[in-house]
């Protein structure tokens, strides 16, 4: 059932990075680990420097509690009335705690390899936590109305084996949410290895609406939304992709967003004169940025991928 990426084709090759497509699923994969890789080992303390210490009076973080508070409202939009939900790779977990705390939901779960968040999403916020990958987590099967993946499945090895376990893990006709970097994205083919979503470091697959479509209803689901705009992220993934691009240097911005709370200004000065001369630039892209991923909404070009899909009715 599940694809092993035998038959490819060469999609791209960048220094130090080819990707291929994989002939029969669709999917577009990264070289860099076909050795195979440790996914716990790779995010054990992925939180810790940058996001749960020292971080939490910065306005960085307080545009990211609303972010999070705002995917907490999206995902009641996208399954008004459901009370039981599993997070994937649940970052700290502040989109489960909103749900909880202002959509009535009575269990909200997540699944987090990182040590550190896991820690803080069961101590501070009171969730209940598997600090395992999916497979491992030995959940009951039927027990969760909605499942959502935010930014997680470029990440799995297996994405296809994640499609048939939340499906297990779904009750008849649950509902899936994932979202994920764009492949047809508008500003990918022109800034190559300098598109924020490529994430070479991190990202092991990468989809286009179709290849991520055809796998879901290859697995059973029902497709009931496909858009590619994202609030959160579309602007800011077009921004610095194209300021990398311009400026030749690698994501400034979303290097210094990431450790905003380890002491703004100490960075060493070539840092900082660069960072000052960035800002502005980004800055005044950002906008027009904005407004480009608003007219790509509903087309297969915005930068973020958004899909929704219902879990077969029978089982
Ligand atoms: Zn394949």
């Amino acid at each position: 059932m599940r694809c092993e990426h035998k038959r490819r084709t060469r999609s791209a090759e960048y220094p130090g990075l080819t990707l291929w497509t994989c002939r029969d699923c669709g999917f577009v994969f990264s070289d860099r680990w076909s050795g195979g890789f440790d996914p716990k080992k790779l995010y054990d303390s992925f939180y810790d420097q940058n996001e749960i210490v020292g971080r939490f009076h910065s306005p960085v973080e307080i545009v990211i509690r609303l972010f999070r508070l705002f995917r907490a409202f999206k995902i009641w939009t996208i399954r008004p009335g459901a009370r039981s939900i599993l997070d994937i790779g649940s970052g700290r977990g502040f989109m489960l705690y909103y749900l909880k705390r202002f959509f009535g939901y009575r269990r909200a779960a997540g699944t987090q390899i990182s040590r550190g968040a896991c820690e803080f999403s069961r101590r501070t916020l009171g969730l209940e936590m598997y600090h395992d990958d999916l497979p491992e987590c030995g959940l009951e099967g039927g027990s969760f109305e909605v499942v959502t993946l935010w930014h997680v499945l470029e990440h799995i090895l297996d994405p296809e084996g994640y499609l048939e376990e939340i499906k297990r893990l779904l009750v008849p006709g649950g509902r899936l949410v994932v979202e994920v970097p764009n492949f047809l994205s508008w500003t990918k083919a022109y800034t190559g290895l300098d598109w924020l979503g490529l994430d070479p470091d991190y990202h092991v697959h990468f989809f286009t609406p179709e290849a991520l479509t055809a796998a879901l209803r290859k697995h059973g689901y029902r497709v009931r939304l496909v858009h590619t705009f994202s609030l959160e992220y579309s602007a800011f993934i077009s921004t610095q992709s194209l300021i990398s691009k311009w400026t030749r240097t690698p994501n400034l911005v979303f290097r210094a967003l990431q450790t905003a709370g380890e002491g703004q200004g100490q960075g060493k000065r070539p840092e900082r004169v660069r960072m000052g001369r960035t800002l502005p630039l980004f800055a005044a892209l950002f906008p027009l940025c904005l407004i480009a991923n608003l007219l790509l909404f509903g087309t297969k070009r915005g930068e973020v991928l958004l899909v929704v899909a219902d879990s077969p009715a029978v089982k």
